[in-house]
């Protein structure tokens, strides 16, 4: 594989490192409608992603 130090995407972070969508299981990269939800479960921080609102209400409003 080869990566090019000049991709014009400017994400520091990479699909690797990037959160997924609790939804779509998309990887979250550098995305303005990224959206996160916290809370406490058993006393662990619980973290969920979502890549945008569409995605959020789905999770939040069950299947
Ligand atoms: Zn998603």
């Amino acid at each position: 594989m080869t990566v090019d130090p000049t991709s014009s995407l400017g994400a520091d972070v990479c699909e690797e490192d990037a959160p997924q969508c609790d939804t779509c299981s998309e990887p979250i990269v550098n995305k303005p409608t990224h959206r996160v939800i916290t809370w406490i479960e058993d006393n662990t921080t619980k973290t969920s992603h979502f890549c945008d609102d569409a995605c959020f209400s789905t999770e939040a409003t069950g299947e």
